[in-house]
């Protein structure tokens, strides 16, 4: 598998477990002429491992802006440049849009190598909506400037995707309650493709509990789901109803609604109302 002279190749890496590179990848590393890397001495570890012995330039989101023209040159004079980060896709909360907006530009070819994508594995595996969702990258760090942000989502009713430092994780739990209310479902994916994976799974004031009572819950790497805002119901669906039915012979009228509003996304309220009718 060859590499084609003046491209710049978008090359994913794993995100935890080194399995989760692909042969393609791992082909344009070896043929590329230079290796765009975010921190060259964390990719040297990976490039090492793969025997990929290419040379590396640093770019980084401090130096990318003043990289891009010359990076623009290299592959305008025929050399072949793979674009890397510290781990899973490039530009997904990593550097690299300038250089590719800059040779979108200049009519240099991008090619992207499909692969590892923390936001993308951890949607695929969380059971929430996948037909619409809203990648929000990471949120802000001050808690008022979180709170903002979220309202900004108040009514999105896509699945939200959000990477989350786990320093924070609480403190945006209680942000997520304090504005989408302590029903709102969630899911925290952890420490994807690696030995401690966990995912937690609930309303997110269950969640929140969940995380506070266990500190191994608020380390590693996570990503934080929250299910959309209800959908405006044009008729609850027939088998939502159903399950209506067969939940509230054996509950009290409210707990059944919620349990079927959490599960179909739908309003409790009008669920519960149905219950009466
Ligand atoms: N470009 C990367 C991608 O494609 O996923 C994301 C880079 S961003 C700087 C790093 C954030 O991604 C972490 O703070 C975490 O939110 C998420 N992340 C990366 N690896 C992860 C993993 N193995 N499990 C869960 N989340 C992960």
């Amino acid at each position: 598998m060859s590499t084609t002279p003046g491209t710049l190749y978008i090359v994913p890496t794993p995100i935890g477990n080194l399995g989760d590179i692909t042969l393609r990848a791992i082909e344009t590393l070896k043929n590329v002429d230079v290796i765009a890397a975010e921190d060259t001495r964390h990719s040297g570890v990976l490039l090492q491992h793969l025997g990929v012995q290419t040379r590396m330039w640093s770019v980084h989101e401090h130096n990318e802006r003043e990289k891009a023209d010359g990076l623009i040159e290299q592959l305008q004079s025929g050399k072949s440049i793979a674009l890397i980060s510290d781990a899973g896709t490039p530009l997904i909360s990593d550097p690299g849009y300038p250089l590719v907006n800059a040779c979108r530009a200049a009519g240099v070819r991008v090619v992207p190598l499909p692969g590892a994508c923390a936001a993308i594995a951890a949607l695929s595996a969380a059971g929430l909506p996948t037909d619409r969702f809203l990648f929000a990258g990471f949120l802000p760090a001050k808690q008022q400037a979180r709170v903002t942000a979220l309202k900004q989502h108040q009514n999105e009713t896509a699945t939200l995707v959000f990477y989350e430092a786990p320093r924070r994780i609480l403190d945006t739990l209680e942000a997520i309650v304090e504005v989408f209310g302590p029903d709102r479902r969630v899911v925290i994916a952890r420490e994807l493709t690696k030995q401690f994976e966990t995912f937690l799974n609930g309303s997110v004031s269950d969640v929140l509990t969940q995380v506070t009572a266990d500190t191994n819950q608020q380390r590693g790497e996570m990503v934080l789901i929250v299910a959309g805002a209800p959908r405006q119901s044009q008729g609850i669906p027939a088998e939502a109803l159903q399950l209506l039915a067969l939940l509230t012979a054996e509950l009290p009228p409210k707990k059944a609604a919620k349990i079927v509003a959490s599960h179909y996304n739908l309003r409790a309220n009008e669920l519960y109302h149905h219950t009466l009718s």
